[in-house]
């Protein structure tokens, strides 16, 4: 049985608001967007974070990242966007499917908090 939100979330057993999909990707607005454009891109295929890629798995890295440049011309982000991806407890990691976060239409600091 897998409980994960986001394969739920891949399935429209959750519903959500998407932004764009493909075989090997799924990507939704964040239900608690951080900036006025926050968008999650992540892997159809179950994956616990980005420490868990390796050359069996690492095919859909490309993809997730072709699909946010994708995202990012049609979405004509201005001034720039954040891509971020947490990994583990300590960087803030809430759901564990791998994912990155693309955010835009704000100034950004960094370090991050
Ligand atoms: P993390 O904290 O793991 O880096 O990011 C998880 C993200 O998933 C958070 O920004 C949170 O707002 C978002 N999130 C959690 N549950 C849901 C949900 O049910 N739907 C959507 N669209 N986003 C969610
Ligand atoms: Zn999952």
């Amino acid at each position: 049985m897998n409980d994960c939100l986001f394969c739920k979330i891949i399935k429209g057993e959750i519903p959500s608001s998407k932004v764009y999909e493909d075989e090997y990707v799924f990507a939704f607005n964040d239900i608690d967007p951080q900036a006025p454009t926050h968008i999650l891109v992540i892997p159809k295929e179950h994956i616990t974070s980005a420490a868990e890629i390796d050359e069996s798995n690492s095919k859909v890295v490309s993809k997730i990242f072709e699909a946010i440049a994708k995202i990012a011309k049609e979405n004509n982000f201005e001034n720039g966007f954040r891509v971020v991806s947490n990994i583990g407890e300590s960087a803030g990691q809430t759901v564990k499917h791998l994912h990155f976060h693309i955010l835009s239409g704000r100034d950004m600091t960094w370090p991050p908090g």
